[in-house]
């Protein structure tokens, strides 16, 4: 089996995963609150400004922004919210 870095902490584990599963926690909940927040916000948030109102790091932050299938379920609840007003 490959070992992998762990991208938050930088500990060795062996998965599939970016993040080990000690992290992957914080990382799932990090990442409901992003979705949450582009979700939900009107105006299109600079990244200083999503780092501010979410408290998640920069790298993090970069690392959800660039899953393109985080990135789909965002975009898809967004649809979702416009269609239903
Ligand atoms: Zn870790």
């Amino acid at each position: 089996m490959n070992f992998k870095k762990c991208v938050r902490c930088g500990c060795f584990f062996s998965s599939v995963d970016e993040v080990c599963p000690n992290c992957s926690p914080k990382d799932n909940f990090e990442m409901s609150k992003l979705k949450t927040f582009l979700v939900n916000q009107v105006e299109e948030a600079s990244i200083t400004d999503i780092i501010k109102e979410t408290g998640i790091e920069e790298s993090n932050l970069n690392r959800f922004m660039n899953n393109k299938n985080f990135m789909k379920d965002v975009n898809k609840e967004k649809n979702n919210i416009h269609f239903n007003l």
